[in-house]
């Protein structure tokens, strides 16, 4: 790294050195190449682009999506005397700003996708000069992806036009095959993409099934004396729980989109300020908030996805003390996500059926938790953590190695084109006019798994999805992964969860 660039670091930033990935995220910024930053929240992905912004000549622009956010980046690029802007709807000083972006005297220029795509504002861009695209949350560009903004897809021809200036596109959450389809549709070279470590080893991960959840939230505040974040589904939802909550004698308040602004803003510095406060709140509280020392997350009900659960389980413990994240699920929460699903477009209900699947499979898993989250990161953990439930108090565990193998001689014999639910009812000798039609049910699986067995069907449906084993296609039938050969060879085994018997139906229930 040129000792210039390590003198901006500490004169501008105030930071002594570069932490993880940021150096090499920056050096390759700074050599004109197209980059992917994949870095987990709180890594300091600003600063790779915002140490670049002001090293080279010429203007950053910043694609970022969501407009209060961009204020806070604003905020904090001015405090370190980065000369920067954000032209928004939100702004009156647009003129001004448009003036200081013309004459080149802006590091950074804060812009939504809407208007970064818009005819004048193109214009605008061939008329300053350029130093460097910057697109953050740039998981936005992909149907794949949890959070596609259909404006996402408007940059590429924008982009295409400049095609000397650099890109970095930045995301903290981006699975494998979200990661492909952003280098893809933003032009970046596979050997572009810059991965940093997931691991938050600090957070200790606990996950049970929903009993009363008022009883089980109030439990784990009175087990963790710091201040917490408890997210809850529903707005009226937050209120309810907080007010449930006085009885614990900690302060609480609620959070969420429909409250008065002012009050919103309160509520936000009282809980930054506290050392034991508990904020309930939807999952639009915790964005651009900076608070090191949360020392709890708790999930009254399942999270969106799992990139949701790292992203609001890693608000906790960023100063890198002890932390803990707990989740309550219940079955209906799969109903209700599945119901969700089928009200998307079409083109997107693979997408996320899959990303449900993983859910399941993480809160299912008799397992190690991080192992599960890091794997869908794209990281290869150990198998076994000691910092989660499963790892420190080992569930009664069952050997399902044989209904996996059943399962899997089900989707072999039907021909690698059938879904989960029609390889279920094979299996459970479940007449229908379609498995007459197919001829089905004189295969020799049919209706082999009975009795305790039925139980684990979906859960080992959603393991061997999870590890490969399985994978769905374009039209949700299933076929064949790597995964599969070694649990056919009795090279590998897989052990589930007992589910408690109260639970068992409910919990066979759970499915994508
Ligand atoms: P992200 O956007 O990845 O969530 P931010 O860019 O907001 O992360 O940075 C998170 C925090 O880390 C900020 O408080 C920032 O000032 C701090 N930070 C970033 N880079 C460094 C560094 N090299 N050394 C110390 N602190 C840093
Ligand atoms: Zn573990």
């Amino acid at each position: 790294m040129p000792p210039a660039v390590l003198d901006a670091l500490r004169t501008t930033f105030g930071f002594p050195a570069f932490r993880g990935v940021q150096a090499d995220v920056v050096a390759r910024v700074l050599a004109g190449e197209r980059t992917l930053a994949v870095m987990p929240t709180g890594a300091g992905k600003s600063l790779t682009y915002q140490l670049p912004s002001v090293m080279l000549d010429g203007t950053c622009l910043v694609v970022s999506p969501l407009i209060a956010l961009m204020h806070d980046q604003l905020r904090a690029a001015e405090a370190v005397g980065i000369r920067a802007a954000t032209l928004t709807s939100a702004d009156d000083n647009r003129d001004e700003t448009i003036a200081r972006f013309r004459a080149g005297a802006l590091d950074l220029l804060y812009v939504a996708p809407e208007r970064a795509s818009s005819e004048g504002f193109r214009n605008l861009l061939g008329q300053a000069p350029l130093s460097l695209f910057a697109i953050d949350e740039a998981h936005c560009v992909s149907e794949w992806g949890h959070d596609f903004r259909p404006d996402y897809r408007l940059l590429r021809p924008l982009l295409d036009r400049f095609p000397d200036v650099p890109r970095l596109a930045l995301t903290a959450t981006a699975d494998a095959h979200t990661r492909a389809d952003i280098l893809e549709q933003l032009g970046i070279p596979h050997d572009g993409m810059i991965v940093a470590g997931f691991d938050r080893p600090n957070i200790r991960y606990h996950i049970a099934p929903r009993a009363s959840t008022t009883q089980q939230i109030a439990d784990v505040v009175a087990d963790n004396p710091g201040a917490g974040i408890v997210y809850v589904q529903s707005r009226a939802g937050t209120e309810r729980l907080a007010e449930s909550l006085q009885k614990t004698g900690r302060p609480v308040r609620a959070y969420h989109a429909g409250l008065d602004p002012a009050i919103r803003r309160a509520n936000q510095a009282a809980f930054v300020a506290s050392e034991d406060m508990v904020m309930c709140a939807t999952v639009a509280f915790g964005m651009g908030i900076d608070k090191p020392d949360v020392r709890f997350v708790a999930h009254a009900g399942l999270p969106k996805s799992i990139e949701g659960y790292y992203q609001e389980t890693g608000r906790a413990g960023r100063d890198g003390d002890p932390a803990v994240a707990h989740l309550f699920w219940g079955a209906d929460d799969f109903a209700k996500a599945r119901q969700r699903i089928g009200e998307v477009e079409p083109a997107r209900q693979l997408g996320e059926r899959v990303r449900l699947n993983a859910l399941g499979a993480l809160v299912e898993t008799a397992g190690c938790r991080r192992a599960i989250l890091l794997r869908h990161f794209g990281e290869n953990p150990a198998d076994q953590c000691g910092n989660c439930d499963n790892c420190l108090n080992p569930p009664a565990a069952t050997d399902a190695t044989q209904v996996a193998r059943k399962f899997l001689s089900a989707v072999f014999r039907t021909g690698q084109m059938f879904g989960t639910g029609y390889v279920e009812q094979v299996l459970l000798g479940q007449s229908t006019e379609r498995s007459m039609t197919n001829g089905h049910e004189n295969l020799s699986v049919w209706g082999i798994v009975e009795g305790e067995e039925a139980a684990l069907l979906k859960p080992v449906a959603r393991a061997l999805l999870l590890r490969d084993a399985l994978r769905a296609n374009a039209h949700g039938g299933l076929e064949f992964g790597p995964g599969a050969r070694a649990l056919l060879k009795g090279e590998a085994t897989l052990s589930m969860i007992v589910p408690p018997k109260r639970e068992r139906r409910r919990r066979g229930d759970a499915s994508g």
